[in-house]
């Protein structure tokens, strides 16, 4: 088969302290594919893709980026890995530009010598953030931020793409940007793989989704499929 560009985690247990915050939980996403995992507060989602970069101690399970093997690593580590985490509440730089904030994105070595193509890479995915790249990060809206760090992680050039909460205290139109973004970014041919509460616009541009449940990896099916689940329904689409 072939791995190349696959992201595979294998029964990935966590604890802090005594309590257990991942149970053998597996995962797959391969180049090209979204992938969603939907689950409640304090399900164990942010630490599921923190373990994944390598950046929280696991007890049991492996991780591999095509044939590589992930251990525990820096954060500088896991950018040149290929694995690339936008995480919750997006951690921009309000104080320096738009550019300046991509630029910050390519210190990797993996991304250097490239950096103005994919400057313009991230320029051509978002229109908005070329338009205003000489805007003050911190007056741009919830949305154009959120834009600016997922620019920003782009421009390490990852394999894998890894978003915590990405529309999180977004209005619904901004969130649809950010979700269209996505869709956009998906095209170029990298994984991308996404926690989400908002799950009627995750699984819409989704291939294919997990639920995670006090750790534990409950179901696995293709987006599609989810939608349509009246568990699923019931638990997350606030509906029958
Ligand atoms: P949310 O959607 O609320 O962010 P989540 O699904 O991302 O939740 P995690 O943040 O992964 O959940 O947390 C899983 C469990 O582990 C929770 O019970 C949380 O309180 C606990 N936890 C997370 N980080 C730590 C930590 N550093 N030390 C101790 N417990 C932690």
């Amino acid at each position: 088969a072939d791995t190349q560009g696959e992201l595979k985690a294998d029964g990935l247990t966590v604890f802090y302290g005594q309590h257990q915050a991942l149970d053998h939980a597996s995962l797959r996403v391969r180049a090209g594919e979204i992938v969603v995992i939907l689950g409640a507060n304090g399900a164990g989602k942010s630490t599921l893709l923190q373990t994944i970069a390598g950046l929280v101690p696991r007890s049991s399970g492996s991780v591999r980026l095509g044939e590589r093997v992930i251990g525990t690593l820096k954060s500088h580590q896991v950018v040149e890995s290929g694995l690339a985490l936008v995480p919750e509440g997006r951690g921009i730089f309000g104080e320096l530009s738009v550019e300046d904030n991509l630029r910050l994105g390519a210190y990797a070595r993996r991304a250097r010598g490239s950096e103005q193509e994919n400057l313009e890479r991230v320029y051509s995915l978002f229109p908005r953030l070329a338009e205003r790249r000489r805007q003050i990060a911190r007056t741009m809206s919830g949305g154009e931020q959120q834009m600016v760090a997922i620019g920003r992680a782009m421009m390490s050039n990852p394999t894998i793409l890894m978003l915590d909460e990405p529309s999180l205290g977004l209005s619904p139109l901004l969130a649809k940007d950010v979700f269209r973004t996505l869709a956009e970014v998906r095209k170029t041919g990298l994984g991308i793989l996404l926690v989400e509460q908002n799950a009627k616009q995750s699984l819409a541009i989704a291939d294919r989704g997990y639920l995670i449940e006090t750790g534990q990896i409950v179901a696995e099916n293709s987006a599609q499929a989810l939608m349509n689940d009246p568990a699923v329904q019931r638990a997350y689409l606030g509906g029958a």
